[in-house]
């Protein structure tokens, strides 16, 4: 068995650089293997197995060869591994979070609260995998009895995004394996190396073999066409970009798969002229900051009443301003690098785009030299509508502000009105984040927003207990809550004649 080894973080010469399959860890069938780098450092933390197509075909087959045994086993008993999983995560916290910061950025007491944040999903769906029901009723002419029950949908294909290495994993994994699917799971190639340590958790756990197989690839293409091909899967799961959204979907046609989309986000940021401004400015620097502004929930576009622009804008300016950037495994780092240049590059010109288009830069803007792939926390104030980063995921820790609204008149019900038009001007529809202290506008406001969720006064909606999820191109189905567990069920319904 071959280990890696880095110079840095003592936890990654513990991981298995390998694919899962059959509860055995194997080098990819060419030998292959990709670079994972650290992107504060530029360091290269392992070199971990490359799959290709045939790799795929034999997790898929495995994962489909188990499948009706996993299903056969008693609730109770699945339960219990979550239980276990969840308990073996927590007790390895620290561990756990360093080799998340050091293959994706974040700094470490982020990755800590992303840790307890994704072992709480292994929690809540131990706590569900018991609670799967069903309905019973009778036909109208008394004649037959509607049993109605679930059963697992079958092998699943998982796909996960770089940004919260172990919670968009454990928000798939817990109820595929509560619900009592197998499953091949591939993680993003940017970030592989939370995943493997998850593997080796829920072995420890008790999840038997052939249950979760886990295929690493820089040939994501490859990899998941064979499987959606396959005609042995019965569910794609993914959370990513829209735009491999939806070739998965057209790919889905195919075999009329059922589909989890959790897709990219456009955050429209709404403060209105009574909002409570201290307030508003907290729950904007987790909304924009949170895992350095790439998050599918970062507020993209924010709106502030013109009656509290300046206010908001300089309370703002002196936040993102404080805060220190470096390393995210030093200690007192608030935010870490960008995961690759691609980004910071990116963030780069839509910055500029914006500048050239007359927003004014309260902060931030300019990129500091290597290594690491740093972008500052950047203010700018001003912004043209019609500037790029309204229409595009920024994902990265840039706030850009548009006022709304007639600064004379901050009861003019029209403002409201225009803010909803500008945030639902967007094909996206994850969240949305609304602050204000008059109910009866928050309450009208909310329905009004083209969104899957609605943060009221505060900056954050992900919670596992939470149907998480949008509307629109964000979309389709929701993880967690008691919804997520139905994602990986299919309903069978059974006509009993009643005998008189
Ligand atoms: P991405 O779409 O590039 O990659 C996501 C996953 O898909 C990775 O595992 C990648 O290897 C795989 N992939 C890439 N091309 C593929 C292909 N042709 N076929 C099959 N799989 C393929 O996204 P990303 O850059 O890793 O993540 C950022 C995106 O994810 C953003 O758009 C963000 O908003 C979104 N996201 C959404 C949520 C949500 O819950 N809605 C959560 C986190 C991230």
């Amino acid at each position: 068995m071959t280990t890696v080894e880095s110079r840095t973080v003592p936890s990654i010469e513990k991981i298995h650089p390998d694919l899962y399959i059959d509860g055995a860890w194997t080098p990819a069938a060419s030998g292959k293997r990709f670079d994972v780098v650290n992107p504060a450092t530029e360091e290269v933390l392992a070199r971990v197995a490359d799959a290709d197509a045939a790799d795929a075909r034999r997790a898929l087959q495995t994962a489909a060869d188990h499948q009706a045994q996993w299903a056969a086993t008693a609730p109770r008993a699945r339960s219990e591994i979550l239980y276990r999983a969840h308990q073996l995560i927590m007790g390895r916290v620290d561990e756990i979070a360093s080799v998340m910061t050091a293959e994706m950025g974040k700094p470490l007491a982020e990755a800590k609260g992303e840790v307890a944040y994704g072992a709480e999903f292994f929690r809540w769906f131990a706590e569900e995998a018991v609670r799967i029901g069903g309905d019973h009723t009778t036909t109208g002419d008394g004649g037959n009895r509607i049993i109605v029950t679930k059963q697992p949908v079958g092998p699943c294909i998982l796909i996960t995004p770089w940004n919260f290495p172990l919670a968009m994993g454990t928000r798939k994994i817990g109820p595929a394996i509560a619900a009592g699917c197998t499953m091949v799971f591939k993680p993003a190639e940017l970030t592989p190396l939370t995943s493997l340590v998850l593997a080796d958790i829920l072995t420890e756990a008790g999840l038997p073999a052939g249950v979760l197989n886990v295929v690493t690839t820089t040939d994501p293409s490859a990899v998941v066409t064979e499987w959606m091909d396959s005609g042995l899967a019965r569910k794609v799961s993914f959370t990513g970009s829209t735009e491999v959204g939806k070739t998965l979907l057209r790919q889905a046609a195919g075999t009329v798969m059922r589909t989890s989309m959790e897709l990219g986000g456009n955050a429209p940021f709404i403060v209105c002229a009574d909002a409570d401004l201290p307030r508003a400015v907290d729950g904007l620097m987790i909304a924009k900051m949170r895992n350095i502004g790439q998050a599918c929930t970062a507020a993209n576009r924010v709106f502030v009443h013109r009656s509290v622009l300046d206010e908001f804008t300089g309370l703002l300016s002196d936040r993102m301003a404080a805060l220190e950037v470096g390393d995210g495994a030093t200690e007192g780092i608030q935010v870490g690098p960008l995961v690759e240049p691609k980004a910071v590059a990116k963030v780069e010109s839509l910055v500029d785009d914006a500048v050239s288009r007359g927003a004014s830069l309260r902060c931030g803007g300019t990129r500091p030299d290597g290594p690491g792939y740093f972008y500052p926390p950047t203010v700018l104030a001003d912004v043209d509508p019609a500037a790029d980063l309204m229409s595009t995921e920024i994902f990265g820790p840039v706030a850009a502000i548009v006022g709304f609204g007639d600064a004379g008149h901050p009861t003019d019900p029209a403002a409201d009105d225009e803010v909803l038009a500008l945030a639902n001007d967007t094909p996206w529809g994850l969240v949305g984040y609304l602050f204000s202290q008059d109910a009866d506008r928050l309450e009208r406001m909310s329905a009004a927003l083209e969104v899957g969720m609605v943060g009221i006064n505060t900056g954050l909606v992900s919670n596992p207990a939470a149907p998480f999820g949008g509307i629109k191109e964000s979309g389709l189905g929701r993880e967690g809550g008691r919804l997520g567990i139905e994602e990986f069920l299919d309903v069978k319904y059974l006509a009993v004649p009643v005998r008189r």
